[in-house]
């Protein structure tokens, strides 16, 4: 049995030996992808002063207060309106300043009389004011957004200011699950006898789902050699990145997994991890053809299963991006926890924010049995390895699911 830390480093190792491949997708597609490049703007951003207001656009002179409007000009139409120290033009948001405007007044804070305006009392200018310069925003050729960057909205919209309509992102990882179990009926069934719902297969699939990977299904198998066999095999056939199996993986008479594991010729980097729950976490790696498949084997048990992916597979498929983005929080602790071994253990928890401090408490109960308790959690509440029974009050790391 090995660390978690010695875990993960030998994850870390294994997943930075994945082939990342790219693809160019259209702009709008490209929303929850990760970018696979730097993205640079082709233009100065703004591509030429303008105003930041409604208002006019004079020359500033010192103390002068009035003005005789001259021309107008709003966004997007133009005119090289000829302004003396004495004229100003009316101009709106955005529109583009004409030559020796340096300052524009907002509306509200002026008196238009017909073509005359004044100042309103107690208003102070200041030269250059309401004023977007030309490249304030973004030189031309500057980096607008950095390769790695996991696209939402707000990036689109750089990207679409830099006159990109296609960007190049990283692949999906495809990622194939199979559940394994002689136990095991799909969900629309009602199990029957010693029968049980395969909740595994789905709480993996849209695991996968939800980090915006490529999710594959390769089903159910009983547990029998030569069916895990074959499933595995084929969804190894099926240029995986990553596989992940559930169940059969621990001691007991029926757990094939590891045996087939051997016999397929997948390398067993490490069985069984000092961890709670999901103890007998397998992980391996397929060469094939130049490509590198990750196979992980974890617990049936359903929330080892979903502790495990969270923070074997899913930290890693992040980090390999360097993405940060699982939220870890620092609690205080509501009530005392029960943990006397030397394991690491990943505490189903419900956290809340309240007077500007996170507090954490453990939901019912621990036991990895208890798959519906899991559903009350909106936490992981981190034990380490060195640490017993932690008390109301102590400090906690929380890691939000
Ligand atoms: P195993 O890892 O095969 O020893 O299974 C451990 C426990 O998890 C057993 O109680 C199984 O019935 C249960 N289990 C295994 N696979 C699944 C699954 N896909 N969905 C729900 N429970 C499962
Ligand atoms: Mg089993």
């Amino acid at each position: 049995m090995i660390s978690f830390q010695e875990a993960q480093s030998i994850l870390k190792k294994e997943f930075s030996n994945l082939n990342l491949e790219t693809e160019q997708v259209d702009l709008v597609d490209s929303v929850g992808r990760i970018l696979a490049e730097d993205i640079y703007s082709d233009i100065n951003l703004p591509p030429f002063d303008n105003s930041a207001m409604d208002g006019i656009a004079i020359h500033f002179t010192p103390g002068r207060g009035e003005w005789k409007i001259v021309g107008e000009i709003s966004a997007g139409k133009f005119s090289d309106v000829r302004i003396d120290d004495n004229s100003a033009v009316t101009i709106m948001t955005g529109a583009r300043l004409p030559d020796r405007c340096d300052t524009v007044i907002p509306v509200e804070d002026i008196e238009i009389d017909d073509d005359h305006v004044s100042l309103q009392e107690g208003i102070r200018l200041v030269k250059g004011m309401n004023l977007r310069k030309q490249g304030n925003d973004l030189v031309k050729g500057k980096v607008a957004l950095t390769g790695n960057t996991l696209l939402k909205p707000h990036h689109i919209a750089v990207a679409a200011s830099c006159g990109q309509s296609k960007v190049n992102v990283y692949k999906r990882l495809r990622i194939g699950v199979l559940a394994t179990g002689d136990e095991l009926v799909d969900v629309d069934e009602t199990p029957a006898g010693d029968k049980i719902r395969c909740s595994n297969l789905y709480s993996l699939l849209s695991a996968v789902q939800a980090m915006n990977m490529e999710p594959v299904n390769l089903g159910m198998a009983k547990d029998d050699k030569q069916l895990i066999y074959d499933r595995i095999k084929s969804g190894l056939d099926n240029n995986l990145d990553i596989l992940i199996t559930t169940g059969g993986v621990s001691v007991g008479k029926y757990d094939y997994v590891m045996e087939v594991h051997k016999k397929l010729g997948i390398d067993i980097k490490f069985w069984r991890v000092s961890i709670k729950p999901g103890k007998p976490v397998l992980f391996g790696v397929y060469n094939h053809d130049g490509k590198t498949t990750l196979v992980f084997g974890l617990p049936g048990n359903p929330v080892s299963c979903l502790v495990n992916f969270l923070v074997f597979a899913q930290e890693n498929i992040y980090s390999l991006f360097d993405l940060d983005i699982t939220q870890k929080i620092v609690a205080t602790l509501d009530g005392d926890l029960k943990k006397e071994d030397s394991k690491r253990h990943f505490m189903r928890g419900f956290c809340t924010y309240a007077d500007g401090k996170y507090r954490a408490e453990k939901i019912g109960s621990q036991s990895s049995g208890n798959l519906a308790e899991m559903g009350k959690a909106n936490c992981l509440i981190v034990v380490e390895e060195d640490r017993t029974n932690p008390q109301k009050g102590e400090l906690v790391e929380c890691i939000m699911i």
